[in-house]
């Protein structure tokens, strides 16, 4: 018997707002334990929340880019339960009226488009953090409650991590795009659970399913649903049942774990909040935020394989984040010339944002410098061999490149008396090789012109030395 996987994915975004979901709060991460607090957020009796309408906004954002529908009324409601990090007792979430709703997005796996459908998206408070001590004490930190966070829900439309991995890429890219979310999986801000059954092949109905948790970056998704695919196989193949539970990820053990069955599983006892009312988005709202939104990453990545003549491959790691693709098109705005930026960008520029943990926005070296770079080896002032080599110097010290080039003296040699007399040393040096190029076996030239270019330091116009030593040799 062969089964196949049926998976779905509840992602929670934190959204990117200066201020929380219900109280003017602040959203930073990591600052001293309860240091951005309030009576609000700190779940006072007698208090009242606010909606924060840079969140609605968001979510609207979102959901447009998502194909949803923004609801024109949409409702919070109370998700009751007891847990020190939750000091109200119930957080505030949607329930039956979410914001967004039936949408869908297309992602590429391994070569083919696939579409995921969006079943709802809706808006909630985050929780605090409990924090355990290695003395066996416990402490509550309430700086994340009541941030705001959006939770995305797709119909269970999977069949394999390579799905999910694609889905979950596409969906992190699109919300960082936005400009809701910063999709730092490690930090928290985008958590995904996702829940996962097998059927046997060829079988209509859905098997149980089983939630997992604790997933905090790709690597461990993958192998989070590889692992869960195979024990549950297992565990269908020897006549065993799966049973509807809650699992978490063991990164160390690289497995999973039952968290919670079914039956420890809590009744909310959902019920609309009445210190909120519900919430009406105007359809000239909707439009506004319509009209203000990005061009899209997919959309993106399209245009710069037909725009710029870019390889599919190019074009995907350059769209991969805004500002990757805004710094590129910087350059090619100012040289021209867009598989020589994307090669750029993508080689030297992405090794050091890589290493040194930068957003391209951020690089030290603008598109203005990088240009400028390009532009000395475009006029032959330098040799691209040199231009490779001081690129790290540039990125580390923000100097200007002809600055640079200046004061370590790399302008490139194009003069023809010098390089003559460096030829001239070289023949004199290696009269062998003269002999074997003038008799005809015409590789030797390569290793002449290699012998010059060591002897002037790597200055030399390989352009240069190549014309004068055949002309030269032919003498
Ligand atoms: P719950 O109430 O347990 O959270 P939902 O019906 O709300 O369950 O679905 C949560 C997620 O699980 C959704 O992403 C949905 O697509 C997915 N899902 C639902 N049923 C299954 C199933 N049988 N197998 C895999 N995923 C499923
Ligand atoms: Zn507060
Ligand atoms: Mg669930």
């Amino acid at each position: 018997m062969t089964y196949e996987p049926v998976i779905g994915l509840e992602v929670h975004a934190q959204l990117l707002t200066q201020s929380k979901m219900f109280c003017g709060c602040g959203t930073r991460f990591g600052l001293p334990a309860n240091t951005q607090t309030c009576p609000i957020c700190l779940g006072m009796p007698g208090t009242l929340p606010v909606i924060n309408r840079a969140a609605v906004e968001m979510a609207i954002r979102t959901g447009l880019a998502l194909n949803c529908r923004i609801a024109p009324t949409n409702r919070f409601a109370r998700k009751n339960y007891f847990y020190p990090d939750l000091p109200k007792g119930y957080q505030i979430s949607q329930y039956e009226a979410p914001i967004c709703e039936h949408g869908w997005i297309d992602v590429e796996v391994g070569g083919e488009t696939r579409r995921i459908r969006i079943r709802r998206a809706h808006l909630e408070e985050d929780a605090g953090k409990n924090l355990h001590d290695a003395g066996g004490g416990s402490r509550v930190d309430l700086n994340r409650a009541g941030t705001p966070l959006l939770e995305i829900v797709t119909e269970p439309d999977m069949r394999s991590a390579d799905h999910v991995v694609a889905y979950l890429k596409a969906l992190r890219d699109m919300l960082m795009y936005l400009e809701v979310c910063d999709g730092n999986m490690e930090e928290g801000s985008l958590r995904c659970e996702p829940n996962l059954s097998l059927r046997p092949a060829g079988q209509q109905a859905f098997g149980t399913k089983v939630e997992l948790k604790n997933i905090n970056s790709f690597k461990f998704v993958k192998e989070a649903i590889d692992y869960e695919i195979k024990r549950q196989t297992k565990v269908l193949s020897e006549g065993g049942t799966i049973h509807q539970e809650t699992r978490l990820w063991d990164p160390e053990k690289g497995q999973t774990a039952v968290m919670r069955s079914k039956e420890e599983a809590h009744d909310y006892r959902y019920f609309p909040d009445p210190d909120l009312v519900p919430v009406k988005i105007a359809p000239e709202w909707i439009e506004e935020v319509r009209a203000k939104l990005p061009e899209l990453p997919a959309v993106r990545q399209r245009r710069f394989v037909t725009e710029y003549g870019l390889p599919e491959y190019d074009a995907g790691v350059l769209t991969s984040s805004r500002d990757l693709a805004d710094y590129f098109e910087a350059c090619v705005a100012r040289f021209g010339q867009p598989k020589t930026v994307s090669n750029w960008v993508m080689g030297e520029l992405l090794r050091e944002l890589n290493q040194s943990g930068t957003p391209a926005g951020r690089s030290p070296v603008t598109p203005e410098r990088l240009v400028s770079l390009l532009q000395l080896v475009d006029k032959g002032t330098i040799s691209l061999k040199v231009a490779r080599e001081i690129f790290p110097e540039l990125y580390a010290s923000g100097a200007s490149p002809e600055r640079l080039v200046q004061e370590k003296g790399l302008t490139q040699v194009s003069d023809e008396g010098a390089l003559e007399k460096m030829i001239d040393e070289v023949l004199t040096k290696n009269p062998a090789q003269a002999a074997q190029y003038r008799a005809g076996k015409e590789q030797v030239l390569g290793f002449l012109v290699g012998q010059v270019m060591k002897a002037s330091g790597g200055k030399a116009n390989p352009g240069k030395v190549n014309e004068l030593l055949k002309r030269k040799l032919s003498q």
